[in-house]
């Protein structure tokens, strides 16, 4: 591999994945690094959300992890650069988390740099009367990245079975066969040149807490706190059984999820990079050959 190992702050192994029976694996299965503490749900298994850690750090430390995160953004640049050239397959990078959970946060300190060009960002809210109007997949595949493209979901087609199953805002005959039309969605995507990554960031209630009071204290912040997000909180378990569901139903062989612990920022940066560099590594983007006798060609005065 082309990159260089993360230091260590200490000789422990790391080993931080706490889902019982649950290998450390490296995305896609792709036979690279794994990364400490990222914990990938294992299609078709029994899988245990509650039991995953969210305070894990891999064994790093702050300042190593802030070193490793500008390196490992130098990957993903020149490899969204190759991407970008070769103009034939495209990336969809998913998030979902719990108010507060960092998703914004974390796109802001991922994609840093990468030329704005080829990667969109899509935040993904109450759906419009427009959107209402059509089936639940329809806004989310308009915005699906096309070719030479890196698309970014903030929030997903999952609100259709996290929301919408925890506020009732449909009956269960409607949100639950959505896992199965979720898997339909991801397999066609995948079929069609898409690499997807879900990211599911896992931070502790008490965390929330933390942050949620942050947003009050500091003027700001204060823009960002909604009363409904005290009302959500009050649903803590009944969101944590839904992620749970859909992490569990929805983690194929082809678009897997990933847990990443979320309570440390700097952790939860550097996972989430290392996986979409890894991810993008592996598909080997390559700049296209130059037409024949560009070569040499002299440009006329
Ligand atoms: P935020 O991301 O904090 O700006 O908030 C966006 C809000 O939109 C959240 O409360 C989401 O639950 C809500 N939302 C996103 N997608 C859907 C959906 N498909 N159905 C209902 N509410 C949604
Ligand atoms: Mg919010």
């Amino acid at each position: 591999m082309s990159h260089k190992p993360i230091k260590r702050a200490s000789d422990t192994s790391g080993a931080t994945v706490t889902e019982p029976g649950a290998a450390c694996k490296s995305p896609g299965g792709t036979g690279l690094d794994a990364i400490p503490g990222l914990v990938t749900v294992r299609p078709g298994r029994v899988f245990d959300l509650a039991a995953v850690e969210t305070r894990a750090d891999g064994g790093l430390d702050k300042a190593a992890a802030g070193e490793a995160l500008v390196a490992t953004r130098a990957r993903i640049v020149a490899l969204q650069e190759r991407l970008y050239a070769e103009h034939r397959r495209s990336l969809l990078v998913v998030f979902q988390a719990i108010d507060t959970g960092g998703k914004d946060g974390t796109i802001r300190a991922v994609f840093e740099g990468v030329n704005p060009q080829g990667c969109r960002v899509w935040p993904f809210k109450v759906p419009s009367a427009e959107e209402a109007d059509h089936d639940f997949l329809w806004r989310y595949h308009a915005k699906a990245p096309g070719r030479g493209m890196i698309g970014v979901f903030n929030r997903s087609h999952y609100e259709d079975v996290l929301v919408a199953r925890v506020k009732n805002l449909v009956p269960e005959s409607v949100w639950r066969p959505r896992y199965d039309q979720i898997n339909d969605f991801e397999a066609m995507l995948t079929a069609s040149g898409t690499t997807i990554l879900k990211f599911f960031l896992h931070i502790s209630k008490a965390e929330q807490k933390k942050r949620l009071e942050a947003r009050i204290a500091a003027p700001e912040k204060q823009w960002k706190f909604d009363a409904a997000d005290l009302v959500e909180r009050a649903a803590w378990d009944a969101y944590q059984a839904a992620f749970t569901e859909a992490l569990a139903r929805c983690s194929t062989k082809a678009a897997p999820w990933h847990v990443v612990p979320a309570d440390r920022k700097w952790f939860r940066n550097l996972v989430v990079a290392r996986t979409i560099a890894d991810t993008l590594e592996a598909m080997d983007p390559r700049i296209p050959e130059a037409r024949p006798g560009v070569a040499g060609t002299i440009v006329p005065d």
